[in-house]
C-alpha cells in the first residue's frame, strides 16, 4: 500500500528570488495514476523531484504511508524515476544498465539476473541485452529507462516527461505500455508532462500546474469535460 500526502509543499531554490511550487497539496492514493501538466517552467520537475528526495522541500511535509519523508534520502524512499533523457550509461550494455542499481545495493548475482531477465521479458528486451545503447531504437532505450526503474521492485514509479524525446507515433505506444505497465506492477504512478493529450489518455487523476501553484485537480473528465 503506498499513498503519497503532500501538506501545503514549498519550493524557493536557494538563488531564486520568488517561490518555483507553492503551498501544493494533494492526496495521492494507493495505485493511482497521477498525472501533473502545465507549461514549461510551472513547477511540474521541481514537484517531482521533492517527492523524489533530489530536491529539498523549503517549507511544508511529503508523507508516505502516514510517514514524513522530508528527510529521508532518496534511495530510502521505495521509489523508481525515469527520467526524460533515458540516462543510460552509454559504455554498459542494456543488461548491465538495467543490473547497475542492483548491483551497488549488493544484490546477489542470481537475484539480479531473476529481475533484469523479468523486466526484459515484460518490455520485449530479451534480444537486446547484450547490446549497447548506441545501437538502439529511440523506443528501445526508452524501455531500457523503464526496466532500470521495473527491477527496483519499487511501489512507487516517478516519471519527469518520459516521452519527449520519442517521434510521435512511438509516443502514442509507449503511452500505452505505461498505462499497461503500471497496472500490471500495480505502482503508484505520478507522471508529469507538458502534453494535455498524454495527460487525458493517462491519467485517474490530473493535477494542473501554472506559476508554481496547482490551478485543478480531478479526472481527465472534470478538468477536460470531456472523456
Ligand atoms: P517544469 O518542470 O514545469 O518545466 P520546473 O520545476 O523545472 O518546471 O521549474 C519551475 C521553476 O523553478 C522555473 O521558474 C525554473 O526556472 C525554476 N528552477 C528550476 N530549477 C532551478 C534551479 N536549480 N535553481 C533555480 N531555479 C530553478
Ligand atoms: P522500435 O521497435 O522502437 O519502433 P525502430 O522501428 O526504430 O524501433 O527499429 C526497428 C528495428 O531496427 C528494431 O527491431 C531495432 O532493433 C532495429 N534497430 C534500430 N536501430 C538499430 C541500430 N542502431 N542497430 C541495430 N539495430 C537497430
Amino acid at each position: 500500500m503506498v499513498n503519497i500526502n503532500l501538506n501545503s509543499v514549498h519550493k524557493k531554490y536557494e538563488n531564486a528570488d520568488n517561490y518555483s511550487v507553492t503551498d501544493f497539496n494533494i492526496d495521492i492514493k494507493d495505485h493511482e495514476f497521477i498525472v501533473f501538466v502545465g507549461p514549461s517552467g510551472c513547477g511540474k520537475s521541481t514537484t517531482l523531484r521533492m517527492i523524489a528526495g533530489l530536491e529539498d522541500i523549503t517549507k511544508g511535509d511529503l508523507l508516505i504511508d502516514g510517514k514524513k519523508m522530508n528527510d529521508v534520502p532518496s534511495k530510502d524512499r521505495g521509489i523508481a524515476m525515469v527520467f526524460q533523457n533515458y540516462a543510460l550509461y552509454p559504455h554498459m550494455t542494456v543488461y548491465d544498465n538495467m543490473a547497475f542499481a542492483l548491483k551497488l545495493r549488493k544484490h546477489d548475482k542470481k537475484d539480479i539476473d531473476k529481475r533484469v531477465k523479468n523486466a526484459a521479458d515484460i518490455l520485449g528486451l530479451n534480444d537486446y541485452l547484450k547490446r549497447k545503447p548506441a545501437a538502439l531504437s529511440g523506443g528501445q532505450r526508452q524501455r531500457v529507462a523503464l526496466g532500470r526503474a521495473i527491477v527496483r521492485d519499487a511501489e512507487v514509479f516517478l516519471m519527469d516527461e518520459p516521452l519527449s524525446n520519442l517521434d510521435a507515433k512511438l509516443r502514442v505506444q509507449m503511452r500505452t505500455e505505461i498505462a499497461r505497465l503500471h497496472k500490471r506492477l500495480n505502482t503508484t504512478t505520478i507522471y508529469v508532462t507538458h502534453d494535455q493529450t498524454e495527460a487525458m489518455t493517462m491519467a485517474d487523476r490530473i493535477v494542473i500546474m501554472k506559476d508554481g501553484f496547482i490551478q485543478q485537480i480531478g479526472s481527465p473528465m472534470d478538468v477536460y469535460n470531456k472523456p
